[in-house]
């Protein structure tokens, strides 16, 4: 079997969960948007993924991406950073990426804001599972606290909330640590007029079924793509 064709039997099979997971939850299967994350990974194949209509890709680190990636200007892929960002990296980091989605300070905010073309999409990132060693609002208050400069910032566009679920917890954890974001999530529609705030970024292989139950749009998938990372 060619990579390619190894690829596509990975990302049919992945649509298929997705859909199932869509149709128990009673959710249109078009709500939610897949993204493959492509961290570790060559370029070559991403351009595989391309060439089979796969264009959502999640990169972790400024440093690999920049390596790896054509110019945003004239790029078909849409390239988004879901890894923690350095405020020394944020003007690389505007310029490589479409949307930054791991948005985790109010001071990082304040960094992309003085230095982000207008208008540039992000997302903010929640720590719901109260795990020390992850990035993210801690929570709901200081998100609130934030959110009150942030949504001020004209050349920010708020479009939704992203958060890990517990690694290796119980499925009930997983679903709690969701349900806690989309509570949130809901919350901050109420409170704050957001135009643009409709993405839940929730879900990886290992946990994406659980997430599309608990509202996710968006599931950043990895190895169960690719395979195991390098
Ligand atoms: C690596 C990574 C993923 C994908 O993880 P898999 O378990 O390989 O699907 C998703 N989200 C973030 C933030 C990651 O760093």
């Amino acid at each position: 079997m060619s990579r390619l064709d190894e690829l596509s039997t990975n990302i049919a099979r992945i649509r298929d969960e997705i859909e199932e997971a869509s149709l128990a939850a009673g959710r249109d299967v078009h709500s939610i948007r897949l993204m493959a994350v492509s961290k570790t990974h060559p370029y070559e194949e991403m351009a595989l993924l391309a060439e089979i209509g796969q264009l959502l890709f999640g990169e972790n680190r400024v440093q690999e991406a920049e390596g790896k990636l054509a110019p945003k200007e004239g790029r078909t892929m849409q390239v988004n950073l879901i890894g923690h960002l350095q405020s020394n990296k944020a003007r690389k980091a505007v310029s490589l990426f479409d949307r930054i989605d791991s948005v985790d300070s109010l001071r990082l905010a304040r960094r992309l804001a003085s230095l982000a073309p207008a208008p540039y999409p992000i997302l903010l990132e929640v720590n719901t599972s109260a795990e020390a060693s992850k990035h993210g609002f801690d929570s709901e208050d200081d998100l609130f606290f934030a959110l009150d400069e942030i949504a001020l910032m004209p050349n920010l566009i708020i479009q939704g909330l992203m958060t890990l679920g517990p690694l290796g917890g119980t499925e009930s954890a997983i679903r709690r640590s969701f349900s806690h974001l989309r509570s949130i999530f809901e919350r901050v529609e109420q409170r704050f007029c957001l135009e643009h705030f409709d993405e839940l970024s929730m879900g990886m292989s290992g946990d994406f079924r659980l997430a599309i139950l608990e509202g996710s749009t968006c599931v950043r998938i990895g190895s169960a793509i690719f395979g195991e990372r390098r």
